[in-house]
């Protein structure tokens, strides 16, 4: 058995380290250029479930690995006005904290990636078997095809058109900001959300229990930090949006060293109904994406991996049929991810800044 991971994000990762594990022939394929070609280094939090999930798709001498690389997360989310005063409180809430770009570089390691390789259609033959087109023209074969290949899926564009992104209409902007004790002090628990007119911000710690450096020579050199998302109802500049912000609130998002100017969409996928079934299939974002407002999005991508592994690994142990397999995967996913991103967009309003003030009239 061949199966095509078609997106090295971690949800095509995850799956690809389980099957090789397990001894199945897994070739992965990623548009990107490289695994440095994107920002992609911001902190998630990751549940029991994506956790469990994880550990059961990397071999075990990767365990203490991800032990180092990860953060404790735990305790309350105060609400804190613009001038840090406590306004509210989501909850207490645990988690496992992890950052992307480390957690990818863990993800990669035994795999050979290609890079460079961006998927333009499949089509089944008659054996049942699917032919993958990249864009520069190579071909290749595999008996499952797994469309990991997130929110603009061109594999669910093909197996299910119906199946859109839609955008939330929320805008948001992230960056990364070295950790010192004065922004430690703003996050004491498991994050802080500081909300004001026209903006929302939101704060979060990634404190590795080892540096990734030192866990693993081959992973990146990257130091603690505050994560901040803000999500404003403008596109003004975020310091113009926090000119009477408090002072330390302004000074993360000032001494940033990482972060994207520009305003990227909340979007979600909703899983529809069922595509005929057959030897191609859809994992994470490319089938439930969710908005980062649930913190579900990877924890679902990492369950879908290692609920397709299972099955997979009892296809190779000759029990039962590959078709059996992807119904079984199916089923389930889009059951459980459908609920994913339900959750998310329940949780999204709590975030959701109220209305700025009206912007000044530009003068001639
Ligand atoms: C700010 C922010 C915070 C978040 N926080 C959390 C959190 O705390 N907890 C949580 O669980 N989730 C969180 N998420 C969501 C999480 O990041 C995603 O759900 C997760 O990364 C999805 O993984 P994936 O493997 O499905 O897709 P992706 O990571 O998007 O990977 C898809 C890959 O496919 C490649 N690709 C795309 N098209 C093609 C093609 N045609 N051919 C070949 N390759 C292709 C892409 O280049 C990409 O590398 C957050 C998201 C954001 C933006």
């Amino acid at each position: 058995m061949r199966v095509v991971v078609i997106g090295a994000g971690l949800g095509g990762l995850c799956l690809a380290q389980g099957l090789r594990q397990a001894g199945i022939e897994v070739d992965v394929y990623e548009r990107d250029p490289g695994v440095h070609a994107r920002f992609q280094g911001y902190r998630l939090g990751l549940s029991e479930v994506g956790a469990e999930a994880l550990r059961g798709c990397l071999p075990h001498h990767l365990h203490p690995v991800l032990t180092a690389i990860t953060g404790e997360l735990a305790g309350d989310r105060p609400v804190v006005d613009p001038r840090l005063e406590p306004v509210g409180d989501l909850g207490p809430t645990t988690g496992t904290a992890v950052d992307r770009h480390v957690l990818r570089h863990l993800l990669l390691d035994g795999l050979d990636v290609r890079f460079g390789h961006q998927l333009t259609d499949h089509q089944v033959g008659e054996d049942g078997r699917v032919r993958v087109h990249f864009a520069h023209g190579q071909t290749t074969t595999a008996d499952l095809l797994v469309g990991a290949d997130g929110i603009g899926s061109a594999v669910r564009a093909q197996l299910a058109p119906e199946i859109r992104p839609e955008d939330t209409g929320v805008r948001f902007v992230l960056g990364r900001t070295p950790l010192t004790d004065r922004f430690a002090r703003l996050v004491p628990g498991f994050g802080t959300v500081a909300k004001g007119s026209g903006l929302t911000l939101m704060l979060g710690l990634m404190r590795f229990r080892v540096p990734p450096r030192q866990a693993a020579p081959w992973l990146p050199d990257t130091p603690d930090y505050v994560r901040w998302v803000g999500m404003p109802t403008s596109p003004a500049p975020l310091a113009e949006l926090m000119r009477d912000w408090h002072p330390d609130l302004r000074a993360v998002v000032e001494a940033t060293d990482t972060a994207h100017s520009a305003q990227l969409s909340i979007r979600v996928v909703r899983p529809g109904a069922r595509w005929p079934l057959g030897p191609v299939t859809l994992l994470g974002d490319a089938i439930h994406a969710t908005s980062p407002s649930g913190g579900n999005g990877a924890n679902t991508a990492l369950r879908d991996a290692d609920l397709l592994r299972r099955n997979l690994i009892a296809v190779a142990a000759h029990r039962g049929n590959l078709l059996d397999a992807v119904d079984d995967y199916e089923r389930q996913m889009i059951d459980y991810g459908a609920e994913a991103v339900a959750h998310s967009l329940r949780a999204l309003p709590s975030f959701v800044p109220t209305p700025g003030p009206e912007p000044l009239p530009t003068t001639r």
